[in-house]
């Protein structure tokens, strides 16, 4: 099974996508943990990527599809994935190629998400300031909420509330994708 998981900095996406990893037996990959990563090397890029994803800005498309392209070509993504972070615009969505049968958007509201970001302690994320958090909200907003309407229209998105407790999230979006209780 191919999913993806949208909803804004804080939705709760990666406790759902370590969930639901375990439960259906294939990787979670967030393209915002790969760009950490990258954000530590003391290469150009490296620097580049730090910059951009402290100002809370996106990474561009391009660079964006061939990173996540370079890790889903590798074996361990070959029965399926999870991913959190991805797409984040509509261009991403429409060049990315090794497909999707599910996206699943935790819908939150700006507010719930400002009290959660405001009391998280992601080992002090660089990018959990409040002006970084308010810059993303803002960027989901203008671009990654378009992408929840692409796809819509091709009848694949599950919109679950956000703001209900983790346990009954994760049993909502399981009866949704129709995984029995008792698999694997
Ligand atoms: P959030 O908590 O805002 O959901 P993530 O951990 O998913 O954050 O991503 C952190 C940062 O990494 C983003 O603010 C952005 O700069 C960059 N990033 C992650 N995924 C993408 C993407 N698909 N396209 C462009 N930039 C991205």
């Amino acid at each position: 099974m191919k999913l993806i998981l949208i909803g804004m900095p804080g939705a709760g996406k990666s406790t759902q996508g370590n969930l639901l990893s375990k439960k259906l037996g294939i990787p979670y990959l967030s393209t915002g943990h790969i760009f950490r990563d990258l954000a530590k090397e003391h290469t150009k890029l490296g620097r580049q990527i730090k910059i951009i994803m402290n100002t809370g800005l996106l990474v561009s498309d391009a660079r964006t599809l061939n990173i996540v392209e370079e890790y889903l070509s590798r074996p361990e993504y070959d029965k399926g994935y999870i991913l959190d972070g991805f797409p984040r615009t509509v261009n991403q969505a429409k060049e990315f190629k090794n497909g999707i049968d599910k996206v699943i958007y935790l819908n939150v509201t700006d507010k719930e998400i400002l009290w959660r970001l405001a009391y998280r302690d992601d080992q002090g994320r660089e990018d959990d300031t409040l002006l970084a958090i308010r810059k993303r909200i803002e960027v989901f907003h203008k671009f990654t909420k378009p992408v929840l309407d692409y796809y819509k229209h091709k009848g694949k998105l599950l919109e679950v509330n956000g703001e209900q407790k983790i346990e009954d999230i994760y049993k909502e979006i399981l009866k949704r994708l129709n995984v029995p209780k008792h698999a694997k």
